[in-house]
């Protein structure tokens, strides 16, 4: 574990963060990289990652090859559109997100949660300016037992800090613990999770007539997120909008 840097000043912080760089010598949370800083990204990474920028399909996020502005739809969602109202997502999930993405996910990295969540709450401002509350995807408490960490609950906390915007990790439950998604086909995710979900009861008021952005790593085939909008939407929420770190554009990336 290493040690509060806040809690030392001036010289005593500095001796303090060199002999920390000597002991766990900071790694880019892109390629593994050796310096550079806390939760660097080495120069050579941003490159690498694939940022998602306009134009984008406006319910899902998709880049887009032409720009119609808000009225910009991908040909999926003009023929099945989302439950949520708009996603957005920072990156491209893809060989350069994948290794932050599961350091995030299965090795509880944090040292990349202050610029993530920077980069969502870029990816996200349209849908932040008009939001009242974070809520992240949540886990099923034995997944939370074994992993220790909701890297969801983390990302949420991090755009909470990038845009000021009210984050709260009480609201959504997971009320089955399903089987992972990976591997499974878009209808075989659908059936996993539905009913998944609930608003807990204590927290409907909370959740009745406020704008509310989910907060998730990645968006696969939108699943998992589907499911937890309906929740929110059943118990009152006025919109839904979805903002993770990366979605997966191309097909053979739907793995995760
Ligand atoms: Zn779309």
């Amino acid at each position: 574990m290493k040690p509060d840097m806040n809690q030392l000043h001036g010289p005593a912080k500095r001796a303090a963060a060199a002999l920390s760089e000597w002991i766990w010598p900071s790694r880019s949370i892109v390629s593994g990289e050796r310096g550079g800083g806390v939760g660097a990204v080495a120069p050579s990474d941003w490159a690498a990652l694939v940022f998602i920028d306009e134009p984008l399909c406006n319910l899902c996020g998709r880049p887009q090859d032409i720009d119609l502005g808000e009225q910009t739809v991908c040909p999926a969602c003009t023929a099945r559109p989302p439950r949520w109202k708009r996603a957005r997502a920072a990156l491209v999930y893809d060989d350069a997100s994948r290794r932050p993405v599961l350091d995030l996910k299965r090795a509880g990295r944090r040292d990349g949660l202050t610029a993530m969540g920077g980069w969502m709450a870029r990816a996200g401002r349209p849908l932040l300016a008009e939001a009242d509350l974070l809520v992240p995807v949540p886990l099923h408490y034995r997944r939370l037992v074994t992993r220790g960490h909701n890297q969801s609950g983390w990302l949420a906390a991090a755009v909470s800090r990038a845009s000021g915007v009210p984050a709260r990790m009480d609201i959504l439950r997971r009320i089955r613990s399903t089987p992972s998604q990976a591997g499974l086909a878009a209808r075989a995710r659908r059936r996993n999770v539905e009913g998944a979900f609930d608003v807990r009861r204590s927290r409907t008021k909370l959740v009745d007539g406020q704008r509310i952005v989910l907060v998730d790593d990645v968006l696969t085939t939108g699943a998992t997120l589907t499911a937890c909008t309906r929740a929110l939407t059943k118990a009152g929420a006025a919109s839904v909008d979805v903002l993770v770190l990366a979605r997966v554009v191309r097909a053979e990336d739907v793995t995760i």
